[in-house]
């Protein structure tokens, strides 16, 4: 594989209040301090709801915790009458430094299509942000069109909004495994993984197809990660339910051991 640092991504949804959220972190960056983390091997990132985000940056610039700061979502508009959003430029006043976009509970919770999914990765990027583009298929999808087709089109949508040289990160989560314990295979994953990056090939070029991260997402565990970050165009997960247990989340990151 080229030059991709693995990203171990934790979304945590709609979970934690700003004082569990100081909590877990504390407790991560103790977790990881005791197993002597290599940063500079694996790169982490937590992805908190809105109200704790100036919590955790607070605690990370403080304690010097090297952990990534995400935002589960992002206004696709600059600021003004959006009564609930949350802008870009706040986002990033927080040293928020990713941003999900497209996530699978927000296409199918928010009727979020694919037109929005890339007004809001603009929005990201615009700020300096990196967004992290959620794409895969549903159970019927899969029956209908194979693995591939829907996320190749899904990430296809929105890069037709962002600029040729804007950096992004994707994320391939197969709807009917977020949640569900039932994970894809390696091999699964390691298929529409490569068909994200031929994608990308046609689309922004090999230097470009070379250097994004492409994560694997969907009931991820820490008996089953080390399979995904094996295949070589996998470099990373996207970790729901398993990133708000402190053990079981460190275990993931420490996917090498
Ligand atoms: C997710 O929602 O991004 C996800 C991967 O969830 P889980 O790990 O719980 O399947």
């Amino acid at each position: 594989t080229e030059q991709r640092t693995p990203l171990i991504a934790g979304n945590w949804k709609m979970n934690f209040d700003h004082l569990q959220a100081i909590a877990f972190v504390q407790k991560l960056s103790w977790s990881l301090k005791d197993a002597r983390h290599d940063y500079t091997d694996v790169e982490v990132a937590v992805f908190p709801p809105f109200t704790d985000l100036r919590s955790v940056q607070t605690l990370l610039s403080a304690d010097k915790i090297s952990l990534s700061l995400g935002a589960q979502d992002v206004s696709p508009h600059a600021s003004g009458a959006y009564t609930g959003d949350v802008s870009a430029d706040m986002l990033a006043k927080l040293d928020v430094g990713y941003v999900l976009v497209g996530h699978s509970e927000r296409r199918q919770g928010h009727g979020e299509d694919d037109a929005t999914v890339g007004a809001k990765a603009l929005a990201a990027h615009r700020a300096g942000m990196v967004p992290m583009i959620c794409v895969g298929e549903t159970a019927e999808d899969l029956e209908e069109h194979g693995a591939a087709a829907i996320p190749v089109a899904q990430l296809t949508a929105a890069l037709a909004e962002l600029p040729e040289d804007a950096e992004f990160v994707i994320a391939y989560e197969p709807v009917w495994a977020i949640g569900s314990g039932q994970a894809a295979t390696p091999e699964q994953a390691q298929e529409v993984a490569k068909a994200i990056r031929d994608a990308l090939r046609e689309l922004r070029g090999d230097e470009r197809a070379d250097a994004t991260r492409v994560l694997y997402g969907g009931s991820v565990a820490s008996q089953n990660v080390a399979g995904f970050l094996r295949q070589p165009d996998v470099d990373g997960a996207l970790v729901g339910g398993a990133s708000l247990k402190v053990d079981e989340f460190s275990r993931i990151i420490q996917f090498k051991k």
